[in-house]
């Protein structure tokens, strides 16, 4: 693991952010920048980002009320669903 590794996934991870994403290492930059060539600009057909339900680390829509793994992303949390109900405490 180089130096210019590290400058290279800290200029990918804050690009990423810049794009609405979270990425959680140098394995998810090397995915999301094949992601990013084979949707230009980020426009996925048929998924919408920032709508009704969306991952709290990519913004794109979950696919089903009860998920707690995200499928574009793969962000995962246990209480995905229930995040909602703990934030009015
Ligand atoms: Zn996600």
């Amino acid at each position: 693991m180089s130096h210019s590794n590290d400058a290279d996934y800290q200029g990918g991870a804050a690009a990423a952010a810049a794009e609405g994403v979270a990425l959680r290492d140098k394995e998810h930059l090397a995915y999301y920048r094949v992601f990013r060539q084979v949707f230009p600009g980020g426009e996925v057909p048929g998924l919408p980002r920032h709508s009704s339900d969306p991952c709290p680390k990519c913004g794109y829509q979950l696919s089903t009320p009860t998920q707690t793994f995200c499928v574009t992303c793969g962000h995962y949390d246990p209480e995905l669903r229930t995040r909602h109900e703990k934030k009015q405490a």
